[in-house]
């Protein structure tokens, strides 16, 4: 028995990177997968590869910025006219522009709390009413050790991230009464663009012993930690942060 037969899956941010793996790795285990991204040909892209390469495999491509509270209205509308229900939510999308309070401009600040933490509000807000009704239901948000620890020169991420734990942790007591989990995963150094976008090859290997095993994370290795999260197996697990790729 596949781990997620039969579930409806949304993954947010889904074109690429861990969102992707992500998606795969939920279809290969028999959900039907919803990506969600603002990249309309990267989104369509890993759709086809889910629906032809993945045995049974049936996802489904749906554009929508998760920041805008119409596009996640229309968007969870969809897939409840096309799909029925929802099982699990995944608020993956996020953005990483870098800098100090100095370098950040009031714009910037605003834009990252909208994709990175208002997204999953917006998300929950319109998937929850949903799982309620069918009394079952797990989220996992995608946030990231710097919301733990915090980070230098990227003051506007680390803190939506860590905005968004305590929305985890809030959110799933909300929703204990409903049997519906809420859970984060907290990725340190996954090799996707957003990690390649400001870093240049010879800073990751001059920092590369500093990383979990002496290398980056693949972007598969999340996705086996928000599949364990998403999953039954975690059925007694709810408010938690999975650290993936060590802590320090
Ligand atoms: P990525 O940039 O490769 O993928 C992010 C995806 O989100 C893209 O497909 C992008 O188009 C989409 N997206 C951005 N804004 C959106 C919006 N408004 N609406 C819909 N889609 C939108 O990045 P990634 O590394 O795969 O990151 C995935 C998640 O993992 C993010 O939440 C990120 O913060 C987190 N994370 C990544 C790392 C890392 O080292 N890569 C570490 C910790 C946490």
């Amino acid at each position: 028995m596949r781990r997620l037969e039969g579930k409806v899956a949304i993954i947010t941010g889904a074109a690429r990177g861990i969102g992707k793996a992500t998606a795969i790795l939920f279809a290969r285990e028999g959900a039907k997968t919803v990506i969600v991204d603002v990249l309309r040909d990267e989104g369509e892209e890993t759709t086809e590869y889910i629906n032809r390469e993945v045995h049974g495999g049936a996802a489904l491509f749906i554009q929508a910025d998760v920041s805008e509270a119409d596009d996640v209205e229309n968007m969870v509308e969809t897939v409840i006219e096309k799909l029925g229900k929802i099982d699990i939510l995944v608020n993956n999308a996020a953005i990483q522009p870098v800098g100090t309070i100095l370098e950040t401009d009031v714009s910037t600040w605003d834009r990252v709390m909208k994709v990175n933490l208002r997204s999953a509000f917006l998300c929950c807000k319109y998937v929850v009413p949903h799982m309620i009704k069918n009394k079952s239901g797990s989220i996992v948000n995608v946030a990231s050790v710097l919301g733990l620890r915090g980070g230098d020169k990227i003051i506007a991420y680390a803190t939506s991230k860590a905005g968004l734990i305590g929305f985890t942790k809030s959110l799933a007591e909300d929703l204990m009464p409903y049997n519906i989990r809420v859970n984060a995963v907290a990725p340190r150094a996954i090799d996707t663009q957003m990690f390649r976008a400001y870093r240049s090859e010879e800073e990751i290997k001059k920092k590369v012993d500093r990383y979990l095993f002496s290398r980056l994370g693949r972007p598969e290795e999340v996705a086996n930690a928000i599949l364990f999260l998403a999953s039954d197996e975690a059925s007694y697990i709810t408010g938690e942060v999975l650290v993936v790729g060590g802590y320090c």
